[in-house]
């Protein structure tokens, strides 16, 4: 049995097949290009997708189904796109669009619909760190703080259409502003966008750190590796950065945790890529914060990196 995914990204559209434990067989990748017409973007899937079929003589008994990761509100029930803020779609019901692809290979396919970052999660469920797990929670930390739920080996996305926002817990009452409208969210504590913020303000208030030296006395060139690299070279600015930027990201994680118990907590996205440097120091301080001090829930680093939304995209229908 064989598996189609679609990564629908706001640059790239990949679509790959793969078998039944979640391994990439081959994938094709075409521009997004954004801003055209939604029948556009779906008429180069379709076309990629028949490829495939054909490419790897599928039909109904050999090919299990065509799952989607779409960026924003995407009700999987109805096969329709709500809305998506990146890619600009609104009310799109791409089921019914996709059943042309019926048509061309002449036989019925199954599709399934999520939330990207639902997918991301799920793939690390079936073929990255959380294989052998049915409960996991993702954090991604990247520009923004997103996340996934997998409860029972299921996907978890509530009763109405969008992805978890685990990223939009609120971790200090009146804090921060952040991109959603609200104070104090994780995502604006907890995101590389955060961690730069804090860096810049706290290398322009010390002239002497290091921060200022590794971006060439030019607060734009800051990066959250720079803080990290900064912090591993000794510098005390870049120490109490990196210990604030763990410590509210463990309010976070813990409150996961607290909730889902999960057997598995990932973190991916850019700041993930600091590893051990990253979750030894968290699981330090989520410890301290959990129900009865007790932390069942390992805490990990997602590993199978932009493939993830590819592969979880095709095990929806698995
Ligand atoms: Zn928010």
């Amino acid at each position: 049995m064989k598996y189609i995914g679609v990564d629908l990204g706001g640059t790239n559209i990949v679509v790959g097949v793969t078998d039944r434990e979640g391994n990439v067989l081959k994938t094709y990748t075409r521009p997004t290009i954004a801003t055209r017409k939604t029948e556009e973007i779906f008429d180069d899937i379709i076309d990629m997708c028949k490829t495939l079929i054909e490419e790897y003589n599928l039909d109904a008994s050999s090919l299990k189904g065509i799952g989607m990761g779409i960026p924003g509100e995407v009700d999987s029930k109805k096969g329709v796109i709500n809305y998506s803020n990146n890619i600009p779609m609104k009310d799109f019901n791409v089921l019914a669009y996709m059943q042309r692809l019926c048509k061309e290979v002449n036989f019925d396919i199954e599709f399934y619909f999520a939330n990207d970052a639902d997918c991301a999660a799920l793939g690390e469920l079936v073929a990255g760190a959380g294989k052998g797990c049915s409960n996991l929670v993702i954090l991604t930390l990247g520009t923004g703080v997103g996340g996934g739920i997998i409860i029972d080996n299921k996907i978890y996305s509530g009763f109405y259409a969008g992805g978890a926002e685990l990223g939009h817990q609120t971790v200090v009452h009146n804090g921060e502003p952040c991109t959603c409208g609200n104070k104090g969210c994780l995502e604006a504590y907890a995101s590389a966008t955060a961690l730069i913020r804090d860096a810049k303000r706290a290398a322009s208030q010390n002239p002497s750190s290091l921060l200022n030296t590794l971006t060439e006395n030019n607060l734009d060139n800051m990066t959250a590796k720079v803080v990290f690299d900064a912090k591993d070279q000794n510098d005390s600015v870049a120490i109490k950065l990196v210990d604030d930027y763990i410590e509210y990201l463990a309010v976070g994680v813990a409150n996961l945790i607290n909730i889902f118990k999960p057997e598995v907590l990932l973190l991916s996205g850019g700041i993930s890529l600091q590893g051990e440097k990253l979750t030894k120091p968290l699981e330090e301080k989520v410890i301290t914060k959990v129900f009865g001090n007790k932390l069942l829930t390992k805490i990990d680093i997602a590993t199978l990196g932009n493939d993830a939304g590819l592969i979880g995209a095709a095990m929806l229908s698995r």
